[in-house]
């Protein structure tokens, strides 16, 4: 299953804001009762997004179970967003801009089970499907390192089986 998620980017004067950026953001629980269910310090976190006068912030609206604020307006969902950072991080100032994305069906959900359905689902795919292997987001897990990690690890199990079918062939 994977729930859609909005991303409503907004960018400040560095100057109207007093916060100090000493971290790459921060995570909202279910029971905060907020729309925003993250907010990524952009310009911290990579600092090659803005330029040293501005910040950048990432706000996600939209989990599992409450997907409907994502297909809002877009005024009503800045609205939203902007008082979560009004009272969450004490942001005042207008933003300078705001870019809002939906992403349907972007964020995979694991369901218990998860790991040994996935682990079933390859070592039946060894069997019918030889050569061919599964991976990404919706698979071991979701950050973009992780499925790089996954993209090498599989890349290799390819090469190791093509090898073993190129000595065969061979012999
Ligand atoms: C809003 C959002 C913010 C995120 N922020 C971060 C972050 O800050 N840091 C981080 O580490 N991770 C982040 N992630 C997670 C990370 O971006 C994803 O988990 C990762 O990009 C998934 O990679 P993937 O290759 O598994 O899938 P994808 O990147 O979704 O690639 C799948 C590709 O397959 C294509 N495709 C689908 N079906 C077919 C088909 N039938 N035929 C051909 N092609 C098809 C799609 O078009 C797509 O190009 C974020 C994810 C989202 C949604």
């Amino acid at each position: 299953n994977y729930v859609s998620v909005a991303n409503v980017v907004m960018a400040f004067n560095k100057k109207d804001i007093e916060n100090v950026f000493d971290g790459s953001g921060f995570l909202v629980p279910r029971k905060e009762g907020r729309s925003v269910t993250a907010c990524t310090w952009t310009s911290a976190k990579w600092l090659h997004t803005s330029p040293d006068d501005k910040v950048l912030l990432r706000c996600y609206v939209g989990r599992a179970g409450a997907e409907e604020t994502v297909e809002l307006p877009d005024d009503e969902l800045t609205a939203l967003v902007r008082k979560d950072l009004q009272d969450m991080m004490g942001v005042m100032a207008t933003p300078l801009f705001t870019e809002i994305t939906r992403l349907r069906h972007s964020m995979p959900q694991y369901p218990v089970g998860h790991p040994q359905a996935i682990a079933d689902l390859r070592e039946e795919l060894r069997t019918t499907m030889p050569g061919v292997y599964v991976l990404g987001a919706g698979y071991d897990a979701i950050g973009l390192p992780d499925c790089i990690r996954q993209a090498k690890e599989w890349a290799s199990v390819a090469v190791q089986a093509a090898e073993r079918e190129a000595v065969k062939v061979q012999a």
